[in-house]
């Protein structure tokens, strides 16, 4: 894992020249990169620009000062947490729970302990390295609670949320978005003739297959159930949607799984539809266009199974 000490600059903020160099030698010496501002103004305008997650600061200076600078940092919600360490001469030590009230997370007292100051520095960056990790933990337990563990697709719980949502911007923003329901044909027997984790293997397969045809990062395919998937495709209408639902009838017959030297080919049906900007109420799309690729998917299965039906009909 990449550091924050390699990966940012700490922002140092210091009116006198003198304590600015002593202070920018020691972290230089230590193998940090700084960058300086004359008083808390200045360090604002450079914070604004790109982020700091540690500043040192001093804590009297013209404009703003330390605990002034705090509290306007602390005002703000930032991309991670901005570690500020205050800077006191020996005779504001008083003070030090104003700057602390402030926002301050430490302090360390002027002239500067060497290693007293890295020995603070290192507290600061052992505890934004532990945030880094604890983001990263959640965003891969958030990713877990949205993805079935099987094929790596959506889950039903992530459609159920996510596709009203889409339903809803796509209605208010009159944007064409269009769904597929497929479901493979007589899956049954492919567990019974080929054991379960064939079975399992096809349902992978299946869904890499559909993911490398549609559109990244617009398109997207949800586990409904069992052997049953959601696609979803926003700006696309019916026409559209059924071009690219017989592609994929297509492609899938022809898909050959291999296991344990055996070749195991499948089919699937697949019901189309558009979300109907007319006739739908906002509220209820979600359950209206679902009930309605559902009938499709049916029909498609009692035409014969391996075809595509949509508003239109079977689409050849
Ligand atoms: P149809 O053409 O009517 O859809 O027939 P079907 O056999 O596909 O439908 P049915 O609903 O009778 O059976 C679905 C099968 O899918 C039964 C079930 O064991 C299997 N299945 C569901 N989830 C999984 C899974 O995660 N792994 C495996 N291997 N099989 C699964
Ligand atoms: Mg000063
Ligand atoms: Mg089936
Ligand atoms: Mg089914």
């Amino acid at each position: 894992m990449v550091s924050l000490k390699q990966k940012f600059p700490i922002l140092i903020v210091e009116d006198n020249p003198v304590s600015m160099k002593i202070l920018e030698k020691i972290l230089v010496q230590e193998g940090h990169q700084v960058i300086t501002a004359e008083n808390g103004r200045i360090a604002m305008e450079k914070f604004n620009n790109e982020f700091y997650p540690i500043i040192i600061s001093d804590w009297m200076m013209p404009e703003m000062d330390g605990p002034e600078l705090c509290r306007v940092i602390r005002a703000e919600n930032h991309q991670c947490y901005v570690y500020i360490i205050l800077v006191t001469g020996n005779n504001e030590k008083k003070d030090i729970v104003t700057g602390l009230e402030a926002g301050a997370d430490d302090y360390i007292t002027k002239p500067y302990n060497h290693s007293e100051l890295i020995a603070r520095l290192n507290t600061g960056l052992r505890i934004l390295d532990l945030e880094v990790s604890l983001k990263k933990a959640n965003d891969e337990i958030k990713l877990l609670s949205v993805t079935d563990s099987l094929t790596g697709s959506y889950n039903r719980a992530c459609i159920s949320e996510r596709l009203p949502a889409e339903l809803k911007r796509a209605l208010r923003y009159k944007r064409a978005i269009s769904v597929i329901f497929c479901d493979i044909d007589h899956f049954k027997n492919v567990n019974d003739t080929f054991g379960h984790s064939a079975g399992d293997q096809v349902l992978k397969e299946f869904v890499r297959k559909i993911s490398n045809l549609i559109r990244t990062n617009l398109d997207w395919i949800g586990r409904y159930g069992g052997e049953e998937f959601l696609i979803v495709l926003p700006e696309t209408d019916i026409t559209g949607a059924c071009f690219l639902a017989e592609r994929l009838r297509k492609i899938i017959s022809e898909m050959v799984t291999r296991m344990n030297g055996k070749y195991i080919s499948i089919t699937a049906s697949f019901g189309v539809a558009e979300l109907n900007h007319e006739m739908t109420n906002p509220e209820y799309a979600y359950e209206e266009l679902l009930n309605e690729v559902d009938q499709y998917l049916y029909q498609a299965k009692n035409g014969g199974r391996n075809r595509v039906v949509g508003s239109m009909g079977e689409y050849i």
